[in-house]
């Protein structure tokens, strides 16, 4: 079941497949190609470093799959190459992922070089690791350099929680959140950017942005006093461990069903894809780190960070596979 769904990645593949259906779902170039649209490159502004795979956490949910047990961690060698990168590309946002990024020896030294080169700097976190008692040095640097934090924070339910990222996790977060909002971090007027994001906690679409954002910001205030200055409401991508909890619960094929009922074609113009370029923890690009998920190269082609002078060129050809029905879904996932 894993492999029915397809790629329609390289137009060698894409000539293979292109007249076939997959579990009743066409192929998204298809898709797009019914309506009139093709998905390239604009300018591209962000550049997104995924620090490896390695994290304190097992969530349910992980496109990458990534856990305590992962190896896979950048190097100094190829930090100093996306460095490079960085100084060359002139991107407007670096945007800092993993895995848990804050286990990655190396983040500190990429803040570091990084933070003068790009307006806006931004670190996912889970928040159990930033806040497991040994990274001080490193809350500090974020709030000396201005880092936004975007921090998961998937559902308001301690239960639901704690089944999907790991016992006592709810708790651990409320505190780091206590402790972000203490150092000035989603205070209005301290310029110390915190958002935060949530996700279903089983094979359904996310509900209303707007309606999520005023009940999270109404009940973490009255509960903690926690405040915080956007929600971004994100439907999980099928992949890694989320594809495989939905083949274990025979949902994979309901799940795409909804995503590709759900395809809105007035989201692919923001599709973050258009303007981001995904560099891994050893230093190939990719369109995004869905696609990076996937082992789908950018544009279809395996290109190293150090062989690149600036950001990928507009037009050009962006690889596609199933998941892309996740970020056309609805109101999108930008
Ligand atoms: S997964 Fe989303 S962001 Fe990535 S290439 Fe597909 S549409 Fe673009």
């Amino acid at each position: 079941m894993l492999n029915e769904y397809v790629s329609d990645i390289s137009s060698e593949d894409s000539k293979k497949v292109s007249s076939k259906e997959h579990g009743g779902i066409a192929l998204f170039s298809q898709t797009l190609s019914r309506h009139g649209l093709q998905l390239n490159r604009n300018n591209t502004h962000t550049l997104q470093v995924n620090l490896g795979m390695l994290c304190n956490q097992t969530c349910r949910h992980c496109h990458l799959d990534a856990g305590p047990g992962r190896k896979e961690n950048m190097d100094a060698e190829t930090t100093r190459e996306v460095i490079s990168y960085a100084q060359s590309g002139k991107f407007e946002t670096i945007d800092i992922t993993g895995g848990a990024p804050e286990l990655n020896p190396n983040i500190g030294m990429l803040i570091e070089e990084v933070f003068s080169l790009a307006p806006r700097i931004m670190l996912r976190s889970n928040l159990s690791a930033l806040n497991d008692g040994g990274r001080e040095y490193l809350i500090e640097l974020l709030k000396a350099h201005r880092v936004v934090i975007v921090a998961s924070f998937p559902s308001l339910n301690e239960t639901q929680t704690d089944s999907q990222r790991g016992s006592r996790i709810f708790q651990i977060t409320i505190d780091a959140l206590k402790k972000l909002n203490a150092m000035g971090y989603g205070r209005e007027g301290s310029g110390l950017e915190l958002n935060l994001v949530s996700n279903p906690t089983g094979a359904f679409l996310p509900p209303n942005q707007a309606q999520t954002e005023k009940r999270f910001r109404q009940v973490l205030k009255r509960k903690w006093g926690i405040v915080f200055n956007n929600l971004f409401n994100f439907a999980n991508v099928p992949l890694g461990r989320f594809r495989q909890w939905l083949v274990e619960t025979n949902n994979l094929d309901k799940y795409m069903e909804k995503l590709y009922s759900s395809f809105n074609p007035c989201s692919v113009d923001g599709l973050m894809c258009r303007s981001l370029v995904s560099v891994s923890w050893d230093g190939y690009l990719y369109d995004c780190d869905f696609n990076l998920a996937r082992d789908l190269f950018m544009g279809g082609h395996k290109i190293h960070v150090s062989e690149m002078s600036g950001p990928p060129q507009p037009h050009s050809h962006i690889a596609t596979a199933d998941h892309c029905y996740t970020c056309t879904a609805g109101s999108g996932f930008t």
